[in-house]
């Protein structure tokens, strides 16, 4: 069993739950997808191993394990919930306004911000979810290019337009 597994079988223990099968296939398609899944492309996953597991069991088990802390809800940008596995404390993301790309940023960038905050606003016991909007390389390339082409196209037609004041 994956440590993550392991360590999850236990919050789950100590809190009285077993990690049922269906616990475990949902927490492991969280795990394994790297990356922040919807609850349609849990329930997608989950049926694609398991087609009896219905949408209510997994909004039901989702529900258990955001609140053993097993799993992180995600609100980015105004999106729907997305979720991950929980397996660090430093949680901050980039996230491209276009495509939605989501990058986690390397905590190790921000120093001791969190200790910071803590000694100058005595504010304890802290989550720290900074998240940072942008563009990523791919659209901001994209972005420039069309921008371009637009400054062309606009400086085209305005030739056209001067020719009446050449008639007059
Ligand atoms: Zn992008
Ligand atoms: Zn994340």
């Amino acid at each position: 069993m994956h440590h993550y597994a392991r360590s999850s079988n236990e919050v789950l223990r100590k809190r009285g739950y077993r990690l049922t099968p269906q616990r475990h296939m949902i927490l492991s398609v969280i795990q394994e997808a790297h990356e922040h899944l919807s609850i349609d492309q849990i329930t997608e996953r989950v049926q694609q191993r398991n087609p009896y597991v219905s949408l209510s069991t997994v909004y039901r088990t989702l529900e258990l394990l955001r609140e053993l802390g097993l799993v992180r809800e995600n609100h980015l940008l105004g999106e729907q919930s997305h979720y991950e596995a929980v397996d660090s404390q430093a949680h901050h993301h980039l996230v491209c306004r276009h495509c939605r790309a989501t990058i986690h940023l390397d905590d190790a960038l921000l120093g001791n911000l969190h200790e910071q905050l803590q000694t100058q606003y005595h504010f304890h016991q802290m989550t720290l979810d900074l998240v940072a909007a942008g563009y990523c390389e791919t659209c901001w390339q994209q972005q420039q290019q069309s921008e371009q082409v637009s400054e062309n196209t606009a400086a085209l037609s305005e030739e056209p337009s001067e020719e009446p004041s050449k008639e007059q």
